[in-house]
């Protein structure tokens, strides 16, 4: 947060950082640790975006694009939202999950979603990359039935088997 001139530090939509008031609240309080002697980095890596439209557009991580310009392999897999319970239930199945995952390791990289709340759920993909989830450990997890974040346990176990054939609850 310390800008070309030593002695000044700056935060928010003055900067080139991404303009979210939580990300301008993360810079604001490293700004203070280092302005005054600490020394915090700001880490926008697992960083959760959510656009407000309707259906709401939500990402966090690596798109496939992203990441091949990284030069990291990637294996990826769409699912759109009637496939979802909660989706159907709300007759609302506009939308998708789309989940890219490390070639070989399976690694979760990123997550794309398209639906009526896809900010509500994006949080849950936010953590599993933070915590270096392969899509087979998301899609062994209990995600409760009825609702959109299990969406994300669908899509991860997309790369393993067909989710159109599972009677019931994801398992
Ligand atoms: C319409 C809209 C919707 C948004 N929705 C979201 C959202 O849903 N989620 C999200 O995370 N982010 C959202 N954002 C972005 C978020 O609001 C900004 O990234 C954030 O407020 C930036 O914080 P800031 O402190 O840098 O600037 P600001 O919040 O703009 O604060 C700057 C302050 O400085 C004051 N000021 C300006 N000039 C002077 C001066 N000369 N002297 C003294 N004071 C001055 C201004 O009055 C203002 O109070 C939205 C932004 C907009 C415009």
């Amino acid at each position: 947060m310390r800008t070309r001139a030593p002695d000044i530090y700056a935060a928010g939509d003055c900067t080139d950082q991404p303009q979210f008031v939580y990300v301008v609240a993360a810079a604001g309080t490293r700004a203070a640790i280092n302005m005054t002697g600490g020394d915090a980095a700001l880490d926008l890596t697992t960083l959760p975006r959510v656009i407000f439209t309707d259906p709401q557009v939500a990402t966090v991580g690596y798109s496939e694009q992203e990441a091949h310009h990284e030069g990291i392999e990637t294996e990826s897999r769409l699912l759109s939202l009637d496939n979802v319970p909660r989706a159907l239930v709300n007759f609302d199945t506009r939308g998708f999950i789309q989940m890219v995952a490390e070639a070989g390791t399976g690694r979760l990289l990123g997550v794309q979603a398209v639906a009526a709340v896809a900010g509500e759920l994006i949080q849950a993909a936010a953590l599993a990359i933070h915590h270096r989830m392969t899509v087979s450990d998301l899609s062994s997890q209990l995600f409760p039935y009825l609702t959109m974040v299990e969406g994300l346990k669908l899509a991860a176990q997309t790369f393993s088997k067909d989710v159109r054939r599972l009677s019931c609850c994801a398992g």
